[in-house]
This record gives structure tokens, C-alpha cells and sequence, in this order.
């Protein structure tokens, strides 16, 4: 009981915190990743304020392993409980600098989950079809249906970063589209479609050193492109375009969480974590069989 009651005091203390305060908790005995790593909406994001090499108060080790295993066991049954009962789908949108890791974390996140219930789009340069269509056109496309779990391995986020970073359209329309992302974002959420939207938050250092193991570990090397260095030089734009994008885009209904991701071992955790928050809220449940079982008749 006192157990109980400290445990709540504890999480009431995330709303009263400072951010960074809150963010160090996590390990220390708060349980809401949501609550320490949203983009407040609202509120302006400066990843200044942001620290990627944070660990959230935890510690590297068995711990942090169990809790990560313990997680994806869980996600792998509520998995099944989304596809049971078809009345949800989770979209997961994952935005990063390259080499942010978003492969490695959609490898280590949905390691558990069912193939049969989950699809991942990767979203690249938009082909001359998808250009002579409104931006969200391929995007809305790839939504996951009722049952499925849906991610999203770039996005429509794309057409506020690269297509701002590069000039790719003229300001007025790319600055347009923060609203018309919010309205499709809404309708979505109004559909039965839950959002969850992660920034791998990784620094300019932590990107040099993963190219730099690409170039030396033969089983990475395939991954370098020339164009990943060429964007590099853009990283102060980039970071403006992101920060932006969070700061209009990040909503009760769609949020953005900034996941610390210089560390795999915790960027891995936090998502996990989140995902498993996001589906037990839904409070889903097995659907009835369409007869009763005691009826049934075994010759
Ligand atoms: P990998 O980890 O395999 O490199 P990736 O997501 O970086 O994954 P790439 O094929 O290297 O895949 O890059 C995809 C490219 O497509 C990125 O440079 C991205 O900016 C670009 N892209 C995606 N959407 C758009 C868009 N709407 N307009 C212009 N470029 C886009
Ligand atoms: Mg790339």
C-alpha cells in the first residue's frame, strides 16, 4: 500500500519537474517514458535542451536487458490482441539524421512481433507518380489497416525536411504543409488510426563515428552513400527543419517523442517502452467466439 502511494508520488512528480529533471527520473523508480520524452505540444523544441547521450537514469546491463525482453514479450501479445480484435491500428513514424538508427531499431523493437500482423514503408525520394500527386498521396497509401501495426521508415515529415533543407518547392508550399500534416494527422486519429511519432536523436560526433564504422566493418560498408556525407553539411538546416517540425507538429493526438538515440541500449528500451504504454492504454480485449465452444460436438 505505502509502496503503492509512493509509486504515485513519484509519477506525479513528472509534471511538476523541469524537463531534464523528469527525463533523469525515468530510471529511478517514475514509469512514463511518454511523460518524460514527448514534445510537449505546444511548446517550442530546442534539442539543445535534449541531451542524446542521455540514459534516462538508467544503467547499461542485466536490468535494463530483462526490462527490454520483458517488453518485447509484451508487445508481442498485444500485437495479437491488435489483430484479434481489428478495431485499432498503430501507425509508428520513425524520423532520424542518417544514421540515426532507424533500422536497427525497427530490427530490435519488432524482433517479437508477428510478421503476419505488421508492415514497414520506407519512404525515398518520391518517384515521378508520386510527385504529380499531393504529398500525402503515397503517405495515406501506407496507412495501416484496423488490426495492423504500421511503420512508417521515413514520411510525409520528409516534405518539411529535405524538401525545405533543398529548397525543393518554393517556402509557400512546403510551409503550408505543417497545417495540412496536423488536419491528415487528425482525421487519421479520428479513424481508429494511433500515432506514435519518434525522433532518434542522435549528435553530429555520434553520426561521424557510425559512418566511420561503416567504412571499416565490411558487413556495413554497403550502407555508405556518398549522399549521406553531402547532407551532413546541412546538419545546422536539418536541425531547424526538425525542430520546427516538432514544435507544430507534436499534438495530443499525434505526439513526436524525442528518444535519445546516441546509445542504442536505451533508445531500443524507450521505444519499446513506449509502444507497450501506447497499446495497454487502448484497453483492448479478445473478441467473443462466434459460437459457444461448450456446443461443440467431438465424434
Ligand atoms: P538507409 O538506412 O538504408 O540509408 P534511408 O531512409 O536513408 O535508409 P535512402 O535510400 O538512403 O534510405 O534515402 C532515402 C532518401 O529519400 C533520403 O535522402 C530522403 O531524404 C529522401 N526522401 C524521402 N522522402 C522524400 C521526399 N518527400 N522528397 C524528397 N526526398 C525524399
Ligand atoms: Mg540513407
Amino acid at each position: 500500500m505505502i509502496l503503492r502511494e509512493l509509486h504515485c508520488d513519484v509519477n506525479i512528480l513528472l509534471h511538476v519537474l523541469p524537463d531534464e529533471n523528469r527525463r533523469q527520473r525515468l530510471g529511478r523508480g517514475m514509469t512514463d517514458f511518454r511523460k518524460a520524452l514527448i514534445a510537449k505540444p505546444g511548446r517550442k523544441v530546442k534539442f539543445s535542451q535534449w541531451d542524446p547521450d542521455d540514459t534516462l537514469g538508467f544503467h547499461k546491463g542485466a536490468k535494463c536487458e530483462a526490462k527490454l525482453a520483458d517488453n518485447l514479450a509484451k508487445l508481442d501479445s498485444l500485437q495479437n490482441l491488435l489483430y484479434a480484435e481489428k478495431k485499432h491500428a498503430l501507425l509508428i513514424v520513425l524520423q532520424a539524421m542518417d544514421a540515426g538508427g532507424k533500422d536497427g531499431t525497427i530490427r530490435h523493437v519488432m524482433s517479437g512481433v508477428n510478421p503476419q500482423g505488421c508492415s514497414v514503408t520506407s519512404f525515398k525520394t518520391p518517384t515521378a507518380d508520386e510527385l504529380s500527386h499531393d504529398f500525402l498521396w503515397r503517405i495515406h497509401k501506407a496507412v495501416p489497416a484496423a488490426g495492423y501495426l504500421g511503420i512508417f521508415n521515413r514520411s510525409h515529415y520528409e516534405d518539411v525536411l529535405v524538401v525545405r533543407v533543398h529548397e525543393l518547392v518554393p517556402k509557400s508550399v512546403w510551409s503550408a504543409r505543417y497545417d495540412q500534416i496536423n488536419e491528415f494527422e487528425k482525421e487519421l486519429t479520428q479513424n481508429r488510426v494511433t500515432i506514435l511519432k519518434f525522433f532518434l536523436h542522435i549528435s553530429k560526433d555520434e553520426q561521424k563515428k557510425r559512418f566511420l564504422e561503416r567504412i571499416d566493418d565490411v558487413d556495413k560498408r554497403w550502407k555508405i552513400s556518398a549522399s549521406d556525407f553531402g547532407e551532413r553539411k546541412f546538419w545546422a538546416e536539418y536541425v531547424e527543419a526538425y525542430e520546427e517540425a516538432l514544435t507544430r507538429c507534436s499534438t495530443n493526438r499525434a505526439p513526436w517523442y524525442i528518444i535519445p538515440a546516441n546509445k542504442k541500449w536505451i533508445r531500443n528500451l524507450a521505444v519499446s517502452s513506449i509502444l507497450v504504454e501506447t497499446l495497454e492504454d487502448l484497453k483492448m480485449k479478445y473478441p467473443k467466439p462466434s459460437f459457444d465452444v461448450q456446443d461443440l460436438k467431438w465424434k
